[in-house]
C-alpha cells in the first residue's frame, strides 16, 4: 500500500488562481459576450525584448550545430550569464559576490519553494500576512507545519500583520523565528521597506541566528531614491540572508523561465549539537542532485538583457507597467479608493469600499464592470477587506478597465 504525503492534505483545496478561473470561467459561460479585462493574475503581457529574442534566436542555432551544440550545462548557471549578474546587479551597489554564491534557476517560485528543504523541521517561520502563498505551502508540503484554522492560518508559522496602522510592513516576531520569509517590493501589497527598516530584520536575524529569505523579484520596479535593491546593501546581512531574483516580471521571461538566487558562504543553520553549517554548499548539492540547470537558449537569452540594448528595452517595458500602475493609482484615487503599492512596484493594493469582504469585491467587479482582480483573503487572512489590481496588461486595457471602475460601480 502506498502512502501518502499527509502534510499535503493540510492545504485548502483550491490554489488562490485556480479558484479565481473557476469563478471567471463560471461567469463566462453565463455572459458569453461580456468584454472581461484581466487584472488579477501577475503575469506579463509585454513580449520579450528583441535583443533577448535575437540572443535566444543564436544560442538555439549554435544548439543545432556540431560545432557549437552544448549538452548538460552547470546545474548552477553558465558563468557568462552570473558574471553579468554580479557586474549589473550587484557591484554597482557596492555588492561583492563571489561566482559560486549565485545559483542560476528556472523561477523564483521553484528556489522559494524548495530552499526550505535545507532547513530542519524543527524551525519556526515567520511570514507576512498577506503574503505570496508559495513560502507558506511549500513548508506545509514538507512538514514543517501544523494544522490550518478557520482563518486560513497554520500551526507553527508566525503570522506577522501587514496593516494600514504598520504601513504595511511586517513588525519584527515578538517571539524567535528561525526562518523569515520577506519580500520588498512586496506581492501583493506593493509597498517597500527602507533600508533603516530592513537593517532592524538583519540585526534581529544575527541576534537570534534566524536566516531572512530574501525575495526581491520585483526590485527592478523600484524608482524612489533610497529604497533597498538588495538586502546585501544592508551591513551584516550577508551572514544571515539569502535573495531570490528573477527576470520573470523584469525582462518578460514569464514563459522562457530564468531567476537566480544568491547564497552567501557566511550565511549558516545550525546542527543539534550546536554546530554551524554554511547553507551555500548545502543548496549546491540540493541544486545538482535536483535540478540539471537552465537551457542554453534561456540563459543566452538572460545574459542579453544586461547588453546596451537589452537594458534600454527592458527599462522601456518597465516604464510601461509602472505608467499603468500610476494610471490605476490615480483613476482608484479620484474614484476615493483607498490604495498602496504602485509607486515602486507592478500592484496596487486597495481598501474595498464599506469594508465589503474580498470576495464579495471580486463577484461585483466581475459582473458589474467585467474587471477581474485579485482578493487580499486569498494572500492571508490580514488581506480580507483589501484587493489586489496589477499593472501587467496593456495600456489600452488598463484605461479601460479604470474608466469603468471610476464609472460604472
Ligand atoms: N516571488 C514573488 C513574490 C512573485 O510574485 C512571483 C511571481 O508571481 C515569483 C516569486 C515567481 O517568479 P518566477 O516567475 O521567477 O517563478
Amino acid at each position: 500500500m502506498a502512502f501518502v504525503n499527509e502534510n499535503y492534505l493540510k492545504l485548502p483545496g483550491s490554489y488562490l488562481f485556480s479558484e479565481i478561473a473557476r469563478r471567471v470561467n463560471q461567469f463566462k459561460k453565463e455572459n458569453p459576450d461580456a468584454d472581461i479585462i484581466r487584472l488579477g493574475i501577475g503575469d506579463v503581457t509585454r513580449p520579450l525584448p528583441p535583443a533577448v529574442v535575437e540572443a535566444m534566436k543564436k544560442a538555439v542555432e549554435e544548439m543545432g550545430s556540431q560545432e557549437t551544440f552544448r549538452g548538460y550545462g552547470p546545474e548552477q548557471g553558465y558563468e557568462f550569464l552570473i558574471e553579468k549578474i554580479i557586474d549589473n546587479d550587484f557591484k554597482p551597489r557596492g555588492i561583492e559576490l563571489s561566482v559560486d554564491e549565485v545559483f542560476v534557476s528556472d523561477g523564483a517560485k521553484s528556489d522559494t519553494a524548495n530552499f526550505q528543504e535545507i532547513f530542519g523541521l524543527d524551525n519556526i517561520l515567520a511570514v507576512s500576512d498577506p503574503v505570496y502563498p508559495v513560502y507558506v505551502d511549500s513548508n506545509v508540503m514538507a512538514g514543517r507545519t501544523g494544522m490550518v484554522n478557520a482563518r486560513g492560518q497554520f500551526e507553527k508559522i508566525i503570522y506577522l500583520p501587514c496593516t494600514e496602522e504598520n504601513g504595511m510592513k511586517p513588525p519584527l516576531p515578538g517571539v524567535r523565528a528561525d526562518m523569515i520569509y520577506l519580500c520588498f517590493p512586496n506581492n501583493p501589497t506593493g509597498m517597500t521597506i527602507s533600508r533603516e527598516e530592513l537593517k532592524k530584520w538583519v540585526d534581529y536575524a544575527r541576534e537570534n541566528r534566524s536566516v531572512i529569505l530574501f525575495d526581491a523579484a520585483y526590485e527592478a520596479y523600484i524608482r524612489e531614491e533610497g529604497v533597498p535593491h538588495s538586502i546585501f546593501e544592508i551591513e551584516g546581512a550577508r551572514e544571515v540572508a539569502v535573495e531570490f531574483r528573477s527576470f520573470s516580471k523584469t525582462a518578460g521571461f514569464t514563459g522562457a523561465r530564468c531567476a537566480y538566487t544568491i547564497v552567501p558562504k557566511e550565511v549558516k543553520a545550525y546542527d543539534s549539537s550546536g554546530s554551524a553549517h554554511s547553507l551555500n554548499p548545502l543548496w549546491l548539492r540540493r541544486q545538482t542532485t535536483k535540478f540539471n540547470g537552465v537551457s542554453y537558449p534561456v540563459q543566452a537569452a538572460a545574459a542579453a538583457v544586461f547588453s546596451a540594448e537589452g537594458k534600454k528595452q527592458v527599462r522601456e517595458t518597465i516604464d510601461y507597467y509602472m505608467e499603468n500602475a500610476g494610471i490605476i493609482r490615480n483613476g482608484l484615487e479620484e474614484a476615493g479608493y483607498r490604495v498602496f503599492g504602485g509607486i515602486n512596484a507592478p500592484y496596487i493594493w486597495l481598501k474595498t469600499p464599506g469594508s465589503m469582504k474580498s470576495w464579495d469585491f471580486f463577484d461585483k467587479l466581475m459582473r458589474e464592470v467585467n474587471v477581474i482582480g485579485a482578493p487580499g483573503a486569498g494572500f492571508g487572512a490580514h488581506g480580507e477587506g483589501y484587493f489586489r489590481l496589477t499593472a501587467f496588461a496593456t495600456r489600452a486595457n488598463t484605461e479601460k478597465a479604470i474608466e469603468r471602475i471610476r464609472t460604472g460601480l
